[in-house]
């Protein structure tokens, strides 16, 4: 058994929804469906869920809002009508839409949940009703009665243990399920969503769930490629990644998969196959726990800019026992996480991301780190930027660090930080950002094209 999650460039019309159904249709294996909202039919255009999270804004605001909901009852039903699907099924959207919409709005992060959630809940009904207009025994799955419990952070919901037990039951269910992705249900009843991009989450616990053979990820690329399809043309297609590596990648600006949907399929050592709705012969990118080839020693390489690096330094600071957690302590204190820490014999680098390090903290821990730790040089180096290569057979190769440092010396690029991950399966330069793209490309040719 297969769980099939399509996102919301695959469902964004009726043609692309007929191509989903192809899709379902063609595999017996594929009994259960999980749906985004849907997305872009064009770059100029605007998601459902954006559509309906100004709609529910423009409500908090207490402004007329008409404008606002037709423009998410007209979506539904231009794709309704392409399909020819019944009548009813667009008065059944329109209504479902105003009652979500005349509800108590006193707790507006409540509100924008059940608001928000429309987008997957509607798209999941008119999928249900397309497959059985062509004859596919299909079934809606209302995500309450098949208890898919969340913690009540709305907007930010996280599963409840119990959910796992619940959706095992889903499977004994005849024909193909259709399940919305994107929310569940507080213990209160209160419908709550994950954050954006959480129908991969769905798919994933429904995935761990039900212990399936394979969780297909159905998006609008061929596969996840080694370096930003940006930056090159024609990147190399990986076939195969593990988590791990895919966890590296998408901490440096890899975003195919939401970060938080890979943990329950992890968990259960289930497969990830991305694949492409718009190309399914195409043989995608399979996310395992451990690969058996490795087609290289690096498997992809990412950079994010935006960084910080503070670096400490103190004559004999090695001698002090606990120095860094008093260091690390100063910095939780004023609740600014750090993201690396190189250090050295009487130094220590603390890299941290610019957005976490606003100007009034940045003036309160310089001050606490002098006065309170005696910190004799204190340099703070701005516009950083970490560049990335991510490869679990690095672990066991020599001299892949200095082929990459040495390839960045030749490019003229300065390194300002080099850390290798505790786990070896990155290593992790710091440049000067406007060098972050030439950098990658150069460190692509490198290990993909020399
Ligand atoms: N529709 C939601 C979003 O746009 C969730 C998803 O597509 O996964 O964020």
């Amino acid at each position: 058994m297969k769980i099939s999650k399509f996102g919301g460039s695959s469902l964004a019309n009726a043609d692309q929804i007929r191509k989903v159904c192809d899709i379902i249709s063609d595999d017996h294996s594929r009994k259960v469906v999980v749906v985004s909202a849907p997305g872009k039919r064009n770059p100029g255009d605007t998601k459902v869920t954006d559509l309906l999270i100004r709609l529910a804004e423009v409500i908090l605001a207490d402004k007329d809002h008409q404008k606002e909901l037709y423009s998410v009852v007209d979506r539904f039903n231009g794709i309704a009508a392409d399909l020819e699907l019944d009548q009813y099924l667009m008065e059944d959207i329109e209504s479902d839409l105003k009652r979500r919409v005349s509800s108590d709005h006193t707790d507006p992060a409540r509100f924008m949940d059940l608001i928000k959630a429309a987008g997957e809940d509607n798209c999941a009904r008119l999928v249900t009703a397309y497959l059985f207009s062509i004859g596919k025994y299909a079934r809606y799955l209302d995500p309450k009665e098949a208890g898919m419990f969340l913690t009540d952070e709305f907007g930010n919901a996280q599963v409840l243990p119990e959910t796992y037990d619940n959706l095992r039951k889903i499977s004994d269910h005849p024909g193909i399920i259709v399940f919305p992705g994107f929310f569940g249900y507080t213990l209160n009843g209160d419908v709550v969503t994950f954050p954006r991009g959480g129908s991969d989450i769905t798919g994933s616990i429904l995935a761990a769930a039900l212990e399936v053979d394979v969780y297909e990820n159905w998006t609008d690329v061929d596969a996840v490629y080694a370096i930003n399809p940006e930056l090159v043309r024609n990147p190399y297609p990986m076939k195969e990644i593990t988590y791990d590596e895919m966890r590296e990648l998408a901490y440096a600006g890899f975003s195919v998969l939401h970060e938080e949907a890979l943990s329950p399929a992890y968990r259960k050592g289930i497969p990830v196959h991305i694949r492409n709705t718009n190309n399914p012969r195409s043989p995608g990118t399979v996310i395992v726990k451990k690969r058996k080839n490795y087609e290289g020693m690096v498997t992809g390489i990412a950079g994010a800019k935006g960084f910080i690096d503070v670096n400490l330094s103190r004559y004999l600071m090695n001698r002090e026992v606990g120095f860094v957690v008093k260091v690390l302590k100063i910095f939780a204190d004023e609740g600014v996480p750090f993201e690396h820490m190189p250090s050295g014999i009487d130094s220590i680098s603390i890299v941290l991301k610019a957005s976490q390090f606003p100007e009034d903290k940045e003036t309160r821990i310089i001050e606490r780190l002098k006065s309170e730790l005696d910190i004799e040089t204190i340099n703070i180096s701005r516009n950083l930027a970490l560049v990335m290569i991510v490869g679990e057979a690095m672990a066991k190769t020599v001299g892949v660090t200095a082929r990459a440092a040495g390839c960045l010396s030749r490019a003229g690029i300065n390194l300002e930080i080099i850390d290798q991950g505790a786990s070896e399966i990155s290593v992790i330069f710091g440049i000067r950002e406007e060098y972050c793209d030439y950098a990658l490309k150069e460190l692509y040719k490198e290990f993909f094209i020399n």
